[in-house]
């Protein structure tokens, strides 16, 4: 995904969050502080996974060898072999689950399976 692109999904997806919660607020007049608390975080929640997500997956090193530079073998330093995309699952400190697809590549020395750094 491109930059231009992010910039527009997070932009529409916080507008989504501003006018909901807005909207929310009208509809439960009486929500009481901790209410409120819990609805705005809840909403931000979304697009703290959104964001985290979308960041992790579009720097450069989410594809394999994209920059033309073989991946290698941190335990032997041997090149590493790519084997397609793979999902790896990831917690947020918040104890969300955030599911990425990346490239994943294996050493054809010592067997190791890594995906590209970041
Ligand atoms: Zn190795």
């Amino acid at each position: 995904m491109k930059r231009e692109e992010i910039k527009e999904k997070w932009r529409g997806k916080s507008e989504d969050i501003i006018s909901g919660m807005l909207e929310w607020r009208i509809q439960h007049p009486k929500a009481t502080f901790r209410e409120i608390e819990a609805e705005v975080d809840q909403r931000l929640s979304e697009l703290r996974v959104r964001m985290i997500a979308d960041a992790a997956l579009s720097s450069a090193s989410a594809e394999w060898g994209v920059d033309g530079k073989a991946e290698v073998c941190p335990n032997c330093g041997a090149e590493l072999v790519g084997k397609g995309k793979k999902k790896r699952k990831m917690q947020t400190r918040g104890g969300q689950e955030v599911e990425l697809e990346r490239e994943y590549g294996e050493c054809p020395k010592c067997g190791q399976g890594i995906f590209p750094p970041g």
